[in-house]
């Protein structure tokens, strides 16, 4: 095989079988990559491996894939809790354990000991720095961000987020890869927010001030831009949904992180908001009744 073409991902392990980790392994079974799933916790990896299972009967029960695919798809897929078994000679390792860097650098150093010696190692963070997360591990030039979104299975975008250290060949085979399990990649290098984070939270920021000044309602600010623009989602509607408290985080990181960062300034009522423990769809009250 020659630098041309990249060896192709065969193995995988994913790291954490939580919202996103079994959504990963799903798509990458599907795919027909062997996938193993592991989580620190038991009941977790059985929980992920039967959201798997619920999330194909789904999928047969509308005619969407065959019965065969399906079993075909579990029987690719194992579970376990046991780090060591699951990353053993991996090509490819996919972290979605919680949004710690410490834990980060943590599972994916056991993980690259373990992993095949060119092995990518693959972190699902939706705001850390890609180039923090490798400052820890090996060999930084394997790490990189890939960016998937909830639920894994629906959502079409993968966002590869390329640190100034990623080998491009890592950046070739990982879209190699988003394109095989039916993703459209986009590749963006490594910067605070990345490019989902920093313009959607820029329009629901936006959002959430125009209600402060009275411009609108909620109903018509997200009409605006759902009826006006196409939006599938209006952007406050949109916001119950991620969490009112996981936007006035990313906001409060993202106007420190960037030179530039004033209009990620948190109003005054998405604090307020907060601290009044409406949250959005979790809570049951947010920009909506839920
Ligand atoms: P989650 O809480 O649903 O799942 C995390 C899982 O990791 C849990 O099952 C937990 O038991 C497990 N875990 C904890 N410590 C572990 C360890 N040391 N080793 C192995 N497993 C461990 O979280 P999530 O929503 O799936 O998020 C995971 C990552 O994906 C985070 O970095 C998050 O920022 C990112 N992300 C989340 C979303 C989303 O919409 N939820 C979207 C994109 C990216």
């Amino acid at each position: 095989m020659t630098d041309a073409t990249p060896r192709p991902i065969e193995t995988v392990a994913v790291l954490g079988a939580g919202t996103m980790g079994h959504g990963i392994a799903q798509v990458t079974a599907a795919a027909g990559m062997t996938v193993r799933l592991y989580d620190i916790d038991p009941p977790r990896v059985e929980a992920g491996l039967a959201k798997v299972r619920g999330n194909l009967q789904i999928g047969v029960d509308k005619g969407k894939i065959d019965a065969a695919s399906r079993d075909a798809t579990l029987a690719r897929l194992t579970g376990t809790d046991d780090l060591e078994r699951a990353t053993h000679g991996v090509d490819l390792v996919v972290e979605a354990v919680p949004e710690r860097l410490e834990l980060k650098h943590e599972v994916l150093g056991r993980a690259a000991r373990h992993a095949a010696a060119d092995a990518i190692l693959g972190t699902n963070t939706s705001s850390l720095s890609i180039a923090a997360i490798a400052a820890k591990l090996p060999d930084p030039g394997r790490v990189i961000g890939m960016h998937f979104f909830n639920p894994v299975h629906i959502m079409k975008l993968l966002e590869v987020v390329v640190a100034e250290a990623t080998d491009p060949t890592v950046v070739a085979r990982v879209r190699a890869y988003g394109a095989r399990i039916g993703k459209e990649c986009i590749t963006i290098k490594d910067s605070p927010g990345f490019a989902t984070s920093r313009l959607g939270l820029v329009i629901g920021l936006e959002a959430i001030r125009m209600v402060e000044q009275g411009v609108g309602s909620p109903e018509d600010i997200d009409k605006a831009m759902t009826l006006g623009y196409g939006f599938p989602m209006g952007p406050l509607r949109l916001t119950d949904l991620v969490g009112l408290d996981v936007r006035l985080s990313i906001a409060e990181y993202l106007s420190t992180a960037l030179a530039d960062g004033a209009h990620f300034r948190p109003p005054q009522l998405l604090r307020q908001m907060v601290a009044d423990g409406k949250l959005g769809k979790k809570s049951g009250r947010g920009f909506y009744e839920w």
